[in-house]
């Protein structure tokens, strides 16, 4: 039989494109891959797979390259990167859009807006709708149409077996179900290569922003008014706050609401009475607006970083918010900072077993954030984003699988809770072979173990 050709734009360490094409978001662990296949179509990915078998190659899949721990990279192996396969087709009848998996946020956005439509995904708009989507997707309007997974309707995903080794399924609510099921919460990368998501849209038109910002002095006063305010609200608000380090000086809640700006001051009432903001903004701007009021140009940039987080299922009380008072007094740098996004709303109707993203009881997402400038840096970073954490544990449950951390030990329960078993389960039928797999891949399900 023919060997397999790779096919695509393909990059390997000869070329003087290598590094760009190398690079994630996150500096700070460094992969050097031997080849890059940038597919251009379906066609490109299917070889791709049938290259590496028939190769016995390492390989990762990638698309937005935001993986905070680089699990779409890998050493001499190669990276399967579907970005440049982005087209997005929006059936106007059905309200629905088929997406490209190599698309990203702000050209998912951007697009779906030239039709007063959109789904509820991430801020940042160099973030992968890949990515997101496959572990959750959280973001400024969750509390209103859910996670992005939710509004997923149909994926296409090339997987190993079939002709030659590799062939292309679709999956949904009633053919693939398992796989569809786990597709939507469990994670990039465990399955199979998805290349193109099919969504249900929301129509929009004009929302409203807010910012208030307080001074170090509100930190107490300031959180806690937040976080027994945001989840609870009206659920077309969705929220943030950030704890800025005490050196930045900057405690910051910002929020979308899906509706007018004086219905919205109304709503602010609880949080602008508190303490003594340093400033409150509130607008009424189309929609497009406010997605780029939230896309923060620096989360885009690559640098060095270690991010982690967690989630809440009741307000802190003041011991913790104590304890986040004191690391960030003492943080790394004036970087540092401890961010939150409110949930409940649409996406905790859901029970944690009718999808794989379980933690449909929480009511705040929570993430430990450093940037540093020099690698020298990294260790003392590293330490107090783990510290932290463990010293906040007490108080949160589980964690984003969006949000991975290289160093947590029981990350199966971490990431999925009940819902591990059956995860593994739908590995055992679709990848028995574990070919498609990372330091925190799903295990294939086997009785023995
Ligand atoms: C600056 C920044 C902002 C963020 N903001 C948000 C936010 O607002 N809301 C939120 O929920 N999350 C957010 N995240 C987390 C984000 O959801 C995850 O990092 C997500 O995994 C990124 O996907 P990606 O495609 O960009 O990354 P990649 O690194 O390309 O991929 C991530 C994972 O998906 C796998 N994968 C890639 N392509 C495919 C494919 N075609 N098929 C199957 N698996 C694939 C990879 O192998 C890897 O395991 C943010 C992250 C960063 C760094």
């Amino acid at each position: 039989m023919e060997k397999i050709k790779l096919t695509g734009r393909i990059v390997t360490p000869d070329d003087s494109e290598y590094e760009q094409a190398r690079i994630n978001n996150n500096l700070s662990i460094p992969k050097f891959p031997s080849k890059i296949v940038f597919c251009q179509n379906t066609e490109d990915v299917l070889n791709a797979l049938r290259w590496v078998r028939e190769n016995r190659t390492p390989f990762r899949m990638r698309s937005g390259r935001h993986s905070y721990e680089n699990f779409s990279l890998v050493n001499d192996g190669l990276i399967i990167d579907v970005s440049e396969m982005d087209e997005i087709i929006i059936n106007g009848k059905e309200i629905t859009a088929k997406i490209e998996a190599g698309a990203n946020l702000g050209h998912v956005y951007n697009k779906l807006w030239e039709y007063g439509m959109t789904i509820p995904a991430g801020t940042e708009s160099s973030v992968g709708v890949i990515g997101l989507t496959l572990g959750g997707g959280i973001g400024m309007l969750t509390r209103l149409f859910g996670l992005t997974c939710d509004n997923l309707i149909e994926i296409e995903m090339v997987r190993a077996g079939g002709h030659r080794g590799a062939e292309l399924i679709k999956a949904n609510k009633n053919h693939n179900s398992d796989l569809f099921w786990a597709c939507c919460g469990g994670g990039g990368g465990n399955f199979g290569i998805v290349t193109s998501l099919t969504f249900k849209l929301h129509r929009i038109s004009k929302v409203s922003v807010f910012s208030v910002t307080w001074g170090w002095d509100d930190f107490e006063a300031a959180f806690n008014a937040w976080q027994n305010w945001a989840p609870n609200t009206d659920e077309r608000l969705t929220s943030q706050i950030e704890l800025k380090s005490k050196e930045a000086n900057q405690i910051i809640a910002q929020g979308e609401f899906v509706g007018p700006s004086s219905k919205l001051k109304e709503l602010l009432r609880p949080l602008t009475t508190i303490g003594s903001p340093t400033s409150v903004s509130v607008k009424e701007v189309p929609y497009i607006e406010a997605v780029r009021f939230f896309d923060v140009p620096s989360g885009n940039r690559p640098a060095l970083r270690k991010k982690s987080g967690s989630f809440l299922e009741k307000p802190f009380p003041p011991k913790a918010i104590l304890t986040m008072k004191q690391f960030l007094a003492n943080a790394p740098n004036e970087n540092s900072g401890i961010w939150h996004q409110s949930l409940g709303g649409a996406a905790g109707r859901i029970a944690p077993n009718e999808t794989a993203f379980y933690y449909r009881d929480a009511i705040i997402a929570q993430e430990y954030l450093a940037t540093w400038n020099d690698s020298v840096e990294e260790r003392q970073n590293i330490r107090w984003i783990e510290e932290l954490k463990r010293a906040l544990s007490p108080y949160t449950t589980g964690d984003y699988v969006n949000f991975p951390d290289r160093y947590i030990k029981d990350w199966p329960t971490a990431y999925y809770g009940d819902n591990f078993k059956r995860l593994r389960e739908v590995k055992m039928e679709y990848d028995s072979f574990n070919l498609f797999n990372f330091p925190q891949s799903i295990p294939p399900f086997k009785k023995w173990f």
